[in-house]
């Protein structure tokens, strides 16, 4: 029983039931998102009848493969295949007591950033509510936990997701959604590389999201050379868009930014960057670069990356060094699909 439409594509209080008896629309949220049910046979008390009819029409799982890869950091890759045979990723991150999923929005990236394995396999499409949604519930069943239990979501996998909006707002309105996964969206970071008119989008939803804004260098000849996307919105504009965001009741942004040796770790950066940043409530990402197969980029050392972060601290700014997760497995983000059998076609 395969149906066409993804049921997934459906936000939880507008699922189908007979009659449209309320009782079974939720006793079909709660198999999907409480128990993570992706088969109509489990959904047993269920009536036959109607499962066939469900079956008939609706999919569940939007993809037609899964590989998993552990790392040695106990970090899980997901490669996932959809059925037009693209590929995009998840990496599941069990850490302290803390599930965290990490979510892909398309497969590859338009923004194209230099130092990134997803940006140097371009654009291939961007994903639907229920291929974004569908990832929460695939692994929690490969993980053999139930759904709700992952209870922070990072969109920073494969993807611009604010280019995504809809399908993006969609996924996490069902993420949030009672009868849903039922997560705070203060669990739920956003990653953008900085689009202003987006960001301010966003704002006017008044979603308590975490937004992380991929900056990677604070002044433009560097930021252009490393994100060529870049050169559509100044650094000024995204900063003048993070101010417009915390006003509307937005909350602590996060900065990220990948050390790269050579290009943008020179403590004069680190300056220019505590002075784009006051007046904002932010916390800062460093991130070690990971290298991977064709990349021209190195590293910055740690001692650099030491005194690159004494400067911010030293400026009153929240820091930390975030060593990415998932090394073994095939490092930064995309290095997965462009490893895996089939490299993706973008
Ligand atoms: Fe896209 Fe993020 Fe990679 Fe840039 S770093 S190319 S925005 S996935």
């Amino acid at each position: 029983m395969q149906g066409v439409q993804s049921l997934l594509e459906l936000s939880p209080d507008a699922l189908p039931a007979p009659d449209a008896q309320p009782y079974r629309r939720a006793q079909l949220a709660a198999w999907l998102y409480q128990r993570g049910a992706l088969s109509w046979e489990a959904m047993t008390n269920l009536p036959r009848a109607w499962r066939a009819e469900l079956g008939a029409r609706y999919r569940l799982s939007p993809f037609v493969r899964l590989e998993r890869f552990v790392s040695a950091d106990a970090s899980v890759r997901y490669l996932l295949t959809l059925p037009d045979g693209k590929q995009t990723e998840a990496v599941y991150m069990p850490y302290r007591g803390r599930k965290t999923l990490c979510v892909s929005s398309m497969v590859g990236c338009p923004a194209g950033c230099a130092f990134c394995a997803t940006g140097a396999l371009g654009f291939g499409r961007n994903l639907s509510r229920a291929e974004i949604l569908g990832q929460l519930l695939v692994v929690a069943q490969a993980e053999g936990i139930a759904p709700r239990e992952i209870r922070n979501v990072v969109l920073m996998g494969m993807g611009e997701a604010l280019l995504n909006y809809d399908n993006a707002l969609g996924a996490i309105r069902t993420m949030i959604h009672p009868e849903g996964l039922d997560m705070s969206p203060r669990r739920i970071t956003l990653s953008t590389v900085g689009l202003p008119g987006r960001i301010r989008r966003l704002a006017a939803e008044r979603l308590p999201l975490v937004l992380a804004v991929s900056l990677h260098a604070p002044d433009e000849k560097t930021r252009r050379e490393i994100i060529p996307t870049a050169h559509a919105h100044a650094i000024e504009e995204i900063i003048a868009a993070l101010h417009d965001w915390q006003a509307a009741g937005g909350r602590r942004v996060t900065i990220e930014y990948t050390m790269l040796a050579g290009v943008n770790d020179a403590l004069w950066q680190a300056e220019a960057l505590v002075a784009l940043l006051r007046g904002l409530v932010v916390h800062v990402n460093l991130i070690p670069f990971n290298p991977w197969g064709a990349s021209p980029f190195r590293s910055s050392s740690r001692a650099q990356i030491a005194r690159f972060e004494r400067v911010l601290t030293g400026a009153g700014l929240s820091v930390s060094v975030r060593f990415s997760r998932g090394r073994d497995t095939g490092g930064a983000c995309g290095q997965l699909a462009l490893s895996g059998e089939g490299a993706l076609a973008s």
